[in-house]
């Protein structure tokens, strides 16, 4: 008999081939990926088999008998359980991402192809006496037996129930992966047929390799899965082995180290040596862990998946690495990390998402300051839950129109008079009672609605001016507190001249007060160019909270503010530190040198009052000359004459 083995050698190179590559393509491997590596050695183990079987049937002669025999019946007993072992990676793939009920399809499928198995192994076992599969006469020479081909049968039918199992579950699959699921049986079917036709051609191992090899390739066009910068693998990895420890209720203990303030070390270093810190972190992490697995999370930020048992030495080890220096290439720094820790299963809610739980961790880490470890614990998952409801009140509540504005007036500490006020936004919920701006705005920033939010604000604000007017009032100054945000959408100066206009709203009646620490993040030219346009028109604006955070000098001098508005915890500090009478005294001197006018907040008491007059303030806000007042009661003052802040009369 003359068999061509010539394709199952070349198939073998095939598997081998995959196999080198696959093996560090899998950091943190699941169940699946494990089958994947496994069915790789059983198909290499299955083609040496089919190797054995070709030369003791050529070689009968000088092979003896039993060793003929046991080759070829294992042969054909070990041999088509792969496809069976490939069947049942393709199932589990499919099964990870159908609903959890259709599990128990998985199960039908799973009894099928097992009991069918199981019939085949009889018959190999029961060959020894009937000769079904194969013989050998008396000479040891090999013959096919009557139900020869079963094997190829089994190996067909095994590919139809799971195809049709897969199909089932088509529509949660990712159409590529469907895609090449389809592709599989079909080159296999044709591979069979000719295998049928040409017996003398061995070629179900090359069906085998071209199935693995397409699954393969999914992989990797799927999983371009390893970070360039640190060789690690990168945030998809990371988050979809997380979703998968999850999903299977796995010990592990994550981490997120997201290092503090690294534009700095950027800038002082330059981005090349950045980097090289970054890898040097990443590095440091896998050793001090080195059964855990590090990834890239974000640019500064790394993620580590490591063993529950030693998980909090490991956290305890990397937080002590930041209080040592770390050099590259000659230069030395110190880094600081916040670090975010989570423990899977999580106990409190095991079916919260890590990554929503990592990511606000880290959050929270970043705003308690430099250097902490915090674990996402219940008061975490508290606090996510607060913001979910928050999130979706507060769109309720812009969808029904339910939010308002409080005005505070702002005065001038000379003449006494009211210059301009205010408008703050309230926000008070049925379920949630009243919500602090200083809640929901930045809120309204994650959620992309601050554009809307500010465009509601400065439209009532526009009916009220119209209203007043209407009664033949003077209308007042309103400050709108605008997000620096709001300068990234394209169509801001459009918006804002559109209600303006709409309204008919006169120049210099409206101003805009930026935050000057957020502000600090966008981009200068954008900031600019949205301001000098709005300005032609007349909105005039402010800076806010000045004294906070970063000070850009440079931006304070550059940008065309034409108000600087002192923030209210530098005022409150001078009566605890001396030396901040003669910094406030000096800032005030000095802005108002420029051309600047200069508006007080935060105050509250006689004392304040008295030394802003001392160093000649020119405009103050506070509790003690007036709160935000709502909509009538501001009305209402700006009707009364009796209202002066030298007569208090809405004090707190
Ligand atoms: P802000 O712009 O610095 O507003 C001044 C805040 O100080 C207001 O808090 C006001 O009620 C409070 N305040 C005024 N006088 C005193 C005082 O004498 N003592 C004390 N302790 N506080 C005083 P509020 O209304 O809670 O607003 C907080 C922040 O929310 C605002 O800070 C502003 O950044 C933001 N915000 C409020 N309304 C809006 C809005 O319509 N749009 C945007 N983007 N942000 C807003
Ligand atoms: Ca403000
Ligand atoms: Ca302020």
């Amino acid at each position: 008999m003359y068999w061509n083995a010539a394709p199952e050698m070349i198939s073998a190179l095939v598997i081998i081939v995959i196999l080198i590559n696959s093996r560090d393509a899998h950091a943190m491997p699941t169940t699946r990926d494990r089958m994947f590596t496994f069915t790789l050695y059983y198909s290499l183990f299955c083609f040496l088999l089919n190797f054995a079987s070709i030369q003791t049937v050529y070689h009968y002669l000088i092979v003896p008998r039993w060793v003929n025999m046991v080759v070829n019946t294992a042969y054909f007993a070990l041999y088509p359980p792969v496809t069976l072992v490939f069947i049942f990676y393709i199932l589990l793939y499919a099964f990870e991402q159908a609903p959890p009920e259709h599990r128990v399809r998985l199960k039908t499928t799973s009894a099928i192809i097992l009991g069918s198995t199981f019939v085949y192994e009889v018959i190999v076992v029961l060959n020894f006496t009937y000769g079904w599969l194969f013989y050998l006469d008396e000479t040891n020479k090999y013959f096919r037996g009557p139900i020869n081909r079963i094997s190829l049968i089994l190996a067909i039918f095994h590919i139809i129930v799971g195809l049709i199992t897969v199909f089932r579950e088509r529509q949660y699959l990712d159409r590529f992966f469907f895609k090449v699921v389809l592709w599989f049986p079909m080159i296999s079917l044709g591979i069979v047929i000719v295998q049928i036709l040409y017996l003398e051609i061995v070629l179900t191992g090359t069906a085998l390799a071209i199935a693995i090899l397409s699954v393969y390739l999914n992989f990797q066009t799927r999983r371009i899965s390893i970070d360039n910068l640190t060789q690690y693998p990168n945030r998809e990895s990371f988050v979809s082995n997380l979703e998968n420890l999850a999903h299977h209720n796995k010990k592990a203990m994550v981490m997120v180290v997201s290092l503090d303030n690294f534009k700095s070390v950027n800038d002082t270093f330059g981005q090349k040596r950045g980097d090289m810190f970054i890898k040097l972190v990443a590095d440091k992490l896998q050793e001090l862990c080195p059964k855990g697995q590090v990834y890239r999370y974000g640019g500064d930020e790394l993620g580590l998946i490591a063993d529950s048992v030693n998980g909090q030495s490991v956290v305890e080890r990397i937080a002590n690495q930041f209080t040592y220096q770390w050099k590259v290439e000659g230069v030395t720094t110190r880094l600081s990390a916040s670090i975010a820790t989570l423990e899977l299963p999580f106990r409190a809610d095991p079916s919260a998402d890590p990554i929503t739980l990592l990511d606000h961790t880290v959050r929270t880490a970043k705003n308690r300051g430099k250097g902490q470890t915090i674990n996402c614990d219940t008061m975490i998952l508290r606090t996510i839950r607060r913001k979910s409801q928050l999130s979706d009140r507060l769109l309720q509540a812009i969808a029904t129109d339910s939010l308002s504005l409080d005005y505070q007036p702002i005065f001038s500490l000379d003449s006494g008079n009211m210059e301009m006020a205010e408008a703050l936004l309230r926000m008070e919920d049925e379920q949630m009672g009243t919500i602090h701006p200083a809640e929901f705005i930045p809120l309204a920033e994650e959620l992309g609605i601050i554009g809307e939010l500010g465009r509601w604000v400065l439209e009532k604000v526009c009916i009220l001016l119209d209203e007043i007017r209407s009664k033949g009032r003077e209308m007042p100054v309103i400050s709108v507190n605008f997000s620096s945000l709001q300068f990234a959408d394209g169509n801001i100066v459009r918006d804002i001249l559109g209600i303006v206009s709409h309204y008919r709203i006169p120049a210099g009646t409206i101003n805009l007060e930026i935050t000057e620490s957020t502000f600090i993040g966008s981009s200068f030219h954008e900031a600019l160019s949205v301001m000098e346009s709005l300005i032609v028109h007349g909105i005039n604006f402010h800076l806010d909270d000045f004294g906070t955070g970063y000070s850009n000098l440079s931006y304070m001098v550059n940008l065309p503010f034409t108000c600087i508005k002192l923030d209210k915890s530098l005022l409150w500090d001078v009566q605890e530190h001396n030396r901040m009478h003669h910094f406030i005294e000096s800032l005030i001197k000095v802005v108002r040198q420029m051309d600047f006018r200069v508006i007080v907040e935060g105050v509250e008491n006689e004392q304040q009052v008295a030394y802003l007059r001392k160093i000649g303030c020119d405009m103050v806000q506070g509790y003690y000359f007036s709160p935000p007042l709502g909509r009538s009661d501001f009305i209402k003052i700006l009707e009364s004459k009796s209202f002066h802040p030298l007569s208090p009369i809405h004090r707190m």
